[in-house]
């Protein structure tokens, strides 16, 4: 009888999870290690006093490649979870306090953006054009292959030059809008994926695209619930899960890893790894012995990544019916303020951020007649060496500050339960390198062959899936991630 071979997975993010499942159905023996006592990574769940706060990823798009993991056990996700598309996706908060809301009906987006710049409404209608030719090639072609040849690098150059996936974002955008503010809202998904607008590869506009396609989504229950639903179904398709426990090394020998270590110096035999964990940390931390590739410590010491997080989560005694479900704040001094983030690593006061208010939707997240928000502020990631253990509490208060003066007015009189995370949260909780949100940056020269494989560049039988591989950050990236392994034998 043929072996079963035996694929640890390290770590629970969607990608980790995604692995585990696609792995487990194509015959592997599979088991899932996760440091924490719950599963999810970046979308864990938070709960104080009746408030379910999801921790990370508030915007579901692209469900089909989440229900694509029921369907391949042949099982009804409708059983499991409930997704349902959201009218309006985003409201904007421009910095003079005018609004803008983004959302499925075209009609009315053309209208609004008609009535902020008259030339603008046709320039839209020409940038939706321009994303969809992205995303037919960068989503639809690629972001689901193997990126680990030179030479599949090599025959996507031409498509790539012609999509100009060289400039930025903000330059792609700029091309067919001319309003400030507008521009400014139309380049804001990079920061979704932890890109600069500025500087993030042009590919990245391929979500405008992406969004009207498929929509935008909410699970209900919260993104936790997904995570809940997938942790079931692994149960039931027999994938051993352990949680709590961290892995601390990566034994190999002859380019071939044979075991894991975890505390207490257990030790896992291996037949294939996938690492859901960072893949820089895994690489720089994990691998033992060490491997000297001098060309490649040069890419990992030139490496990029991502801006930091704050992120606070917040009751309040009454509902703050005005609120859209998704708010976007952006800023007077936008532009500076993501340089300070990205470049010289300071901490600014003029802040833009994200507001998410899941009780809009979704009431049961918090207790009756009150409402559950998150605001995400980007921050510098930890390379800026700021003391967030001395001045996360002050930062709360500024944060509080600006709520009050551009969305909830009053709102310190009304908090009740609330708990901050910062960029300690994800390099000591989830040990990511330098605390960033979303791995290395998404720029041109970290994208696709650039980014870290899924198929390891140093070891036969390491794979890596999630926000440092190939195709990056996002929901909907890093479950693509786990499909490019449906290309290899593990
Ligand atoms: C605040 C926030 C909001 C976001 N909003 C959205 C959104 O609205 N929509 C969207 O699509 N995306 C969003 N994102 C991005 C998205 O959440 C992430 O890109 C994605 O969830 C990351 O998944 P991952 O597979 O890379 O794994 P991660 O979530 O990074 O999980 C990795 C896991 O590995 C574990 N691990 C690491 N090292 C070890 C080890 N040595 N041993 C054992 N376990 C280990 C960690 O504990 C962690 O659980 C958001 C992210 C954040 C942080």
């Amino acid at each position: 009888m043929k072996n079963i071979k035996n694929v640890v997975v390290i770590g629970s993010g969607f990608g980790g999870i995604a692995a585990a499942l696609r792995l487990k159905s194509r015959g592997y023996e599979v088991t899932l290690i996760e440091k924490q006592n719950d599963l999810g990574g970046r979308a864990r769940v938070f709960k104080k006093d009746g408030y379910i706060f999801d921790a990370g990823p508030t915007v579901i798009t692209a469900p089909h490649l989440i229900y694509e993991l029921f369907e391949l056990f042949k099982k009804n996700y409708d059983d499991y979870i409930k997704i349902i598309p959201l009218k309006i996706w985003y409201q904007f908060i421009f910095d003079d306090l005018s609004k803008l809301n983004y959302g499925e009906n075209l009609e009315e987006l053309l209208r609004d953006i008609k009535k902020i710049n008259k030339k603008d409404k046709d320039g839209f209608e020409k940038l939706l054009v321009e994303s969809k030719k992205i995303f037919n090639i960068g989503f639809l072609k690629l972001a689901d292959k193997p990126f680990h040849q030179a030479w599949y690098m090599i025959k996507q150059i031409p498509a790539l030059i012609k999509l100009k996936s060289y400039n930025s974002v903000y330059d792609f955008v700029s091309r067919y809008i001319r309003n400030d503010k507008l521009r400014k809202a139309f380049t804001i998904h990079p920061l979704l994926v932890g890109g600069n607008p500025y500087s993030t590869t042009s590919i990245y506009a391929l979500i405008l695209f992406l969004e009207r396609k498929w929509g935008v989504h909410y699970s209900m229950g919260g993104t936790g619930n997904i995570i809940n639903a997938l942790e079931k179904l692994m149960q039931e398709v027999g994938i051993k899960i352990i949680k709590g426990k961290e892995v601390l090394k990566i034994n190999h020998k002859n380019k071939n890893v044979k075991s894991i270590i975890l505390e207490n110096n257990i030790e896992i035999k291996v037949d294939s790894l996938v690492c859901n964990a960072d893949p820089p940390k895994v690489y720089d931390e994990l691998i033992y012995p060490k491997i000297q590739n001098k060309l490649f410590k040069l890419k990992c010491n030139r490496l990029k990544y991502s801006m930091g997080l704050y992120v606070f989560y917040f009751g309040t005694k009454k509902k703050y019916e005005n609120i859209e479900h998704h708010t976007i704040y952006l800023g007077k001094s936008h532009r500076k303020l993501l340089n300070k983030i990205f470049y010289t690593k300071e901490l600014d006061d003029d802040f833009s951020y994200y507001l998410h208010r899941p009780s809009a939707t979704d009431p049961d997240m918090a207790p009756a007649g009150k409402d559950c928000f998150y605001v995400l502020v980007p921050v510098p990631n930890n390379q800026s060496k700021i003391n967030w253990k001395s001045q996360g509490y002050d930062f709360k208060k500024k944060v509080i500050k600006k709520l009050e003066e551009t969305s909830m007015p009053k709102l310190s009189k009304y908090i009740e339960a609330e708990i901050f995370i910062s960029p300690d949260y994800f390099e000591e909780k989830l040990n990511t390198k330098h605390g960033s949100g979303f791995s290395i940056e998404p720029i041109f020269t970290q994208s696709a062959y650039f980014r870290f494989h899924n198929k390891s560049e140093l070891l036969n039988n390491l794979y890596f899936v999630g926000a440092g591989a190939h195709p990056g950050a996002g929901i909907p990236g890093v479950l693509s991630s786990a499909k490019v392994l449906d290309h290899f034998e593990i």
